[in-house]
This record gives C-alpha cells, sequence and structure tokens, in this order.
C-alpha cells in the first residue's frame, strides 16, 4: 500500500498503522521522511514525473500498489478578497489535482490486477464549507465528485472509490490556529472535541479491509458530527 504525503499528521498515522497490521507501506512527500518501517520516497504530488518515479520505486521495492490513500493537502487559509489565484490554484494543485494525478498512476496497476482500494482524504470543511477556506473546501469538495466518477468507473475492475472526510484533527496543520479558534471550532463538535489521528487512521484502514468489499463512492465522515446531513 502507499501513503500519499505520509511524512507526519493523519498520513503517517496511516502508514505505521498499516505497518502494525504487517502490510508493506510505502510513504511519499516532498521531504521523503517516513515513519520506521515503511519505505519513504520524496515525491511531490504537484509535478508528475516525481510521481511517476515514486511509483516506479515503490513498484520495484513492493510490487504493485494495491491501496491507495492520497493524503497530501495545504491550507491557505484567507477571506476571498484577500485570497490571491496563487492561494486558490496552489491549494487546488496540490490537493484536488495531486490526487487525480497520483489516482490516474494508481489505476495502471490495480487495472492490471483487477483489485485495487483508492482512499482519498476529504474534510468536513468540503461539505460544510467554512469562512476563509474557499480554496481548501474547494479542493475537499472536488474530491467528492472525482471519487465518486472513480467509483464508477472503475468498479466492474474490482477497485472501490471512497472519501474520508475528518474533522478538526490534531495534527500541524492545526496547530497554527489560536487557542480561541480552537475553542469556538470545537463548540460546534458533538462530540466536544477534536480528533486524534489515530481515528482517522483507522477507519481509512476499515475501508481497505476486505470488511468494506462493497463499500464505493461513500464519503465516511469522522468528524464528531460536526458536519451531520451534509
Ligand atoms: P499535515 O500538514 O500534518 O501533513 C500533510 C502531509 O502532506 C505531510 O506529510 C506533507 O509532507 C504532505 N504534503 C503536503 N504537500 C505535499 C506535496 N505537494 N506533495 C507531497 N506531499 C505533500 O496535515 P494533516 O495530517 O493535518 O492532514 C492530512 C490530510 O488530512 C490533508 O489532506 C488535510 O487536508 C486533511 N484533513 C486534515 C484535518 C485536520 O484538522 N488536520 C481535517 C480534515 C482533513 P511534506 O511537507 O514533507 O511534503
Amino acid at each position: 500500500m502507499m501513503v500519499v504525503g505520509g511524512s507526519r499528521g493523519i498520513g503517517a498515522e496511516v502508514a505505521r498503522q498499516f505497518a502494525a497490521q504487517g502490510d508493506h507501506v510505502a510513504v511519499t512527500s516532498r521531504s521523503g521522511a517516513a515513519p520506521e518501517g515503511t519505505f519513504g520516497v520524496a515525491c511531490d504530488v504537484t509535478d508528475t514525473e516525481q510521481i511517476d518515479m515514486a511509483f516506479k520505486a515503490v513498484e520495484e521495492h513492493q510490487g504493485p500498489v494495491e491501496v491507495l490513500v492520497a493524503n497530501a493537502g495545504i491550507t491557505r487559509d484567507t477571506l476571498l478578497l484577500r485570497m490571491s489565484e496563487e492561494d486558490f490554484t496552489s491549494v487546488l494543485d496540490t490537493n484536488l489535482v495531486g490526487a487525480y494525478r497520483v489516482a490516474k498512476r494508481a489505476s495502471r496497476g490495480m487495472l492490471r490486477m483487477r483489485r485495487g482500494r483508492m482512499i482519498f482524504i476529504g474534510s468536513a470543511v468540503g461539505l460544510a464549507g467554512e469562512a476563509g477556506q474557499a480554496n481548501y473546501a474547494a479542493s475537499k469538495a472536488g474530491l467528492v465528485g472525482f471519487a465518486r466518477s472513480l467509483a464508477r468507473e472503475l468498479g466492474s475492475r474490482g477497485i472501490t472509490s471512497n472519501v474520508v472526510a475528518p474533522g478538526l484533527t490534531e495534527t500541524d496543520m492545526t496547530a497554527v490556529l489560536t487557542d480561541d479558534r480552537r475553542a469556538e471550532i470545537v463548540r460546534q463538535v458533538p462530540l466536544g472535541r477534536i480528533a486524534r489521528p489515530a481515528e482517522i487512521a483507522s477507519t481509512v484502514r476499515f475501508l481497505a479491509s476486505d470488511d468494506a468489499a462493497y463499500i464505493t463512492g461513500a464519503v465516511v465522515p469522522v468528524d464528531g458530527g460536526v458536519a451531520m446531513g451534509h
């Protein structure tokens, strides 16, 4: 299996959980850092050539990728009037176009094997929207249409395609929030706290397991109830 964007945070925890259950785990990121016991490859998801090289290295090391977790994501939060075109397109390029690039490359091997699991890390914000995150929310909403299209296109070949939509989770991405902002967000969460990366990773693991063989085109929220109804 491969976690794209797995050097830290949610992706690193996904990689650790799969490695702990005995899977061969490849991890890509710009830095190339990877949790112990996994195969790390440096690769920027905004660069198709780097993606192809990373897949070649991983295929040589552990064979074709059966489970793809597209987790690489960035934020560039600001209000619409202050949001530059670069703020918008760079977030789309990493979060959405990056997912397209890795899914397309991974589909080659999956189509040949006639089996595969694609799991895209979306966000509660992609469903409910958030002030100051129009770029990020658009990228994550885009993943839903993308994943569902792949579910229809690739289902007959034994490939499933699903989105996991976390709510606020304790990682570097959210460490930058002020205490006030964090408290404000937590007030809106029915479960009254933010998520731990392990809680997102276990859902990813479920979607990759035999128990989830008949689940495709789903958006699975792991958000303490914050975006329910969306
Ligand atoms: P982090 O910022 O902690 O980690 C992001 C990961 O993505 C890192 O491994 C980073 O590695 C990698 N990455 C970023 N840009 C690129 C790139 N261009 N090419 C390759 N890898 C890249 O984020 P989180 O763990 O918090 O988030 C993981 C995913 O979960 C993201 O898609 C995020 O949008 C989503 N999410 C997070 C939530 C949260 O509250 N934390 C809530 C909902 C969704 P490196 O810097 O080395 O490239």
